[in-house]
């Protein structure tokens, strides 16, 4: 027996369109999406999709049916909401390094805010809009210096990270904002790290950003949002969460008193659990030292165990009585560093489907071609309905920005 995505067996979602495959459970994403809107049913908040969890088109349109927003961090993430029929007045553009082009296409469609990470930032928005003859709706991205307590390399919070204007820095950049002709001050946002394990970071980020917009308010600088940036934890192992409706109860309570709107912009938590990483067994390979159950998936479709040691539950599709061994899943990529998981107890002869599970978010979208291996297809699945939503790469479109140029 074949364990399921819904309704539809993950072996025959193999056979039918091949591995490696992502799969990923409409009704997850509807889940996940309402787990946020009822806890923080409260402050009425706007729920801003982070698109680069997973920017597949169908997902996509999936959130903004729901009436999601969108974070993106580049022009080509907006053109992809906006190409899922995203509402440009819902699309928030973060990211450190915003280039000339991107900025004048973010104001020409409209989007609602430039979430702004440094001084000559101001000056460039600044700039692009005044040629423009427009006005740039923005927000400044504070860094408050709390520990997300998450892996250094998706902490984001700290004094030592690239990311957002030094809280001490915070109020003279205000007023410089406030003194630039073409800018429109609307907002205030932070965004501490990823795959938050503990609630406590993100109600200390919260309480700093609104002392701050206290303070700007004293100055005469009112703000009409302010935005938490990215949404909780979620469970690959045994992690504990942080409690969706206890973080809402938090920060309903610390914005009562002040009439300012709320910004989410959750990722991982909306699209992580609701995706599966369908890979097949190539050969078990066994020796003194080490068992290896070589798959047909690499880190070239799931990246994060290799980039930061993350764990991936695996398991066999079927519910089978085969004996279990110990041993490392590993991809075919010629790296020492190509591996799914490691130390595993699991049950696998060549031809059987494994499931690695969690790889809804930061999966297909740090897929690479590395090794010239086209990046796999991605199936939705529906009740007992699945659908094609990207076609497995082949090598002709590996090779079809190519010429022979010498
Ligand atoms: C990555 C990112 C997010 C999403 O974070 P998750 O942990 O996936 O919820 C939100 N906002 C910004 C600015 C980001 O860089």
């Amino acid at each position: 027996m074949s364990k399921t995505c819904e309704q539809v067996p993950f072996t025959q979602l193999a056979e039918q369109y091949g591995t490696p495959l992502y799969v990923y459970s409409q009704s997850a994403l509807t889940d996940a999406y309402r787990a946020y809107e009822t806890a923080f049913s409260g402050c009425k908040p706007l729920i801003c999709y982070a698109v680069k969890a997973n920017g597949n088109l169908s997902v996509l349109k999936h959130f903004a049916a729901l009436g999601s927003g969108f974070d993106t961090v580049s022009g080509g993430e907006i053109a992809r909401a906006l190409a899922a029929g995203a509402d440009a007045s819902k699309i928030i553009y973060s990211g450190v390094g915003k280039r000339i082009q991107e900025i004048a296409y973010a104001l020409d469609v409209g989007i609602k805010c430039f979430n702004v990470e440094s001084l000559p930032e101001l000056d460039r928005i600044n700039e692009v809009a005044g040629m423009m003859g427009l006005t740039a709706p923005i927000s400044l991205r504070i860094n408050p210096d709390v520990d997300a307590k998450t892996h250094p390399y998706i902490s984001t919070g700290l004094k030592a990270n690239k990311f957002g204007i030094a809280m001490a820095d915070a109020e003279r950049a205000y007023q410089y904002a406030s003194s630039l002709k073409n800018l429109k001050i609307i907002g205030i946002d932070c965004h501490i790290g990823s795959q938050l394990t503990e609630l406590s970071p993100l109600v200390e980020a919260c309480e700093r950003m609104l002392a701050l917009v206290d303070k700007l308010a004293a100055q005469g600088i009112k703000l009409e949002h302010i935005d938490l940036g990215g949404g909780v934890g979620i469970v690959y192992k045994n992690e504990q969460t942080p409690d969706l409706a206890q973080y809402a109860a938090e920060v309903e309570k610390m914005l009562a008193s002040r009439s300012l709107g709320l910004v989410l912009e959750p990722g991982r938590s909306l699209v992580g659990n609701a995706g599966t990483l369908l890979t097949r067994v190539e050969f078990v390979k066994r020796s003194e030292e080490k068992n290896f159950v070589v798959v047909d998936a690499a880190m070239n479709d799931l990246m994060r165990p290799a980039l930061y040691q993350a764990y991936h539950h695996i398991e066999n599709a079927e519910e089978t009585t085969q004996p279990e061994i110990l041993a490392d899943v590993v991809g075919p990529i010629c790296e020492t560093g190509d591996f799914i998981g490691k130390e595993r107890m699991i049950a696998a002869k060549t031809g059987d489907v494994l499931l690695v599970r969690s790889a809804g978010a930061y999966a297909s979208s740090m897929a690479s071609n590395y090794n010239a291996r086209g990046r796999a297809a991605e199936v939705m699945v529906n009740g007992a309905k699945h659908k094609l939503v990207r076609r497995r790469e082949n090598i002709d479109d590996l090779m079809a920005l190519e010429r022979d140029y010498l």
